[in-house]
């Protein structure tokens, strides 16, 4: 659909193919190929915008993994390969798994009785998820993996896979992460069979340690071309190009009095006469209100953000070169320059991760 406002995000299809590959054949130098690559493309892609990126890496994969169910059935519109909801779904929403051929996770004893109460005959796809460390969902114990066994018994169903999920694989300790592993090595010996795929590392366990790649990886940020933390980022493997670029357009350009007050709260007044531009961003955009005075970019020079960011525009300091229609990098590289999600996240205080996946539905997302 055209979107008539300019606020967009790009993502680079070369970008996110580049690292797929790139891991892949790290993995393959190494002589432990990675058989299962499950993209994640949950919270829209990261933000990226969920088909485009699905899009983008189909043919360097072989599953994609979202959160959600519903996720999963918009997905499905774009995609052939399987498709695997890591949250736990509702047990009414089978069915619709079943038809649309959607991989779902048992996130504990009960879900699976009432599931097997309903559904029986239904031929449902599953990957059981165990809990050795993150205390989110999962199987804990012997006893839980016993009953859920005895209750796939006289059922239809398929397991597929069991995984399980790490809390702490970004930080430079890995005793946690290796208790993770021993826990859940033990708890896979009480299955009566080991299921087609086994997995456990996300991005930061992939890049860090390859001892625990078994059948798969669950490979979420990086894909993107972002580091899991800091740690990671100081010791990657391989090279990860950032896929998001994140641009809009001078809507206004005015030049101002001195002691003028700009935007709600006057918190910010010209000293001089100053050049001001008008943005079509906002923090309804995911341009968060405490990111006045990060900076913007146009021509390869720096702007700073001034005043109050508004719910759908926000204001920058500029001079006599910039005028209405030039292109703002609000995240991206502008001649050399460069403005990144963690310059963002450093800012904000938070992750990389948060930054991304805030942006809204409202930005157009294209594939270069
Ligand atoms: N697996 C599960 C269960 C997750 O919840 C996530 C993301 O939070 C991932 C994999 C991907 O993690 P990352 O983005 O750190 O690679």
């Amino acid at each position: 659909m055209t979107s008539y406002r300019p606020t967009r995000i790009t993502i680079s299809r070369s970008a996110i193919v580049h690292n797929i590959r790139s891991i892949k054949q790290y993995y393959e130098n190494q002589k432990r190929p990675i058989r299962y690559f499950f993209a994640v493309v949950k919270a829209n892609g990261y933000g990226h915008g969920m088909e485009q990126v699905a899009q983008a890496a189909e043919k360097e994969v072989n599953y994609f993994a979202v959160a959600t169910i519903d996720e999963a059935l918009k997905l499905r519109k774009c995609t052939d390969l399987p498709i695997l909801v890591l949250g736990p779904s509702p047990v009414r929403s089978i069915p619709d798994a079943v038809t649309h051929q959607i991989t779902l996770t048992v996130p504990s004893v009960d879900w699976l009785s009432e599931a097997t109460r309903e559904y029986p005959k239904h031929s449902l796809t599953l990957h059981i998820k165990l809990n050795t460390g993150m205390n989110r969902i999962g199987l804990r114990t012997a006893s839980e993996i016993e009953q859920v066994f005895r209750l796939l018994q006289h059922t239809s169903y398929d397991v597929e896979g069991v995984f399980t999920h790490f809390a702490r694989a970004d930080e430079e300790d890995r005793t946690w992460t290796d208790e993770q592993v021993d826990r859940f090595e033990q708890l896979l010996c009480q299955f009566p069979e080991r299921p087609r795929i086994v997995h456990v590392s996300n991005s930061a366990a992939t890049l860090r340690f390859p001892e625990y790649v078994y059948d798969g990886v669950r490979y979420g940020i990086s894909l993107y071309g972002l580091a899991p933390s800091p740690f990671v980022e100081t010791m990657l493997p391989v090279s990860l190009k950032k896929a998001m670029t994140l641009t809009t357009e001078v809507a206004l350009v005015k030049t101002l009095p001195p002691q003028t007050q700009i935007s709600y709260g006057g918190r910010y007044e010209t000293k001089h006469l100053e050049r001001i531009a008008t943005l079509p961003i906002g923090y309804a955009d995911g341009l968060r209100r405490q990111l006045t005075g990060q900076y913007v970019l146009i021509k390869g020079e720096k702007f700073p953000l001034i005043g109050t960011i508004c719910m759908d525009q926000c204001m920058i300091l500029v001079n006599e070169n910039i005028s209405v229609g030039e292109i703002v990098t609000l995240i991206g590289i502008d001649k050399g320059e460069e403005i990144s999600v963690n310059d963002w996240s450093n800012s904000l205080n938070t992750i990389n991760y948060e930054v991304c996946t805030s942006f809204s539905a409202r930005i157009s997302r294209e594939l270069s």
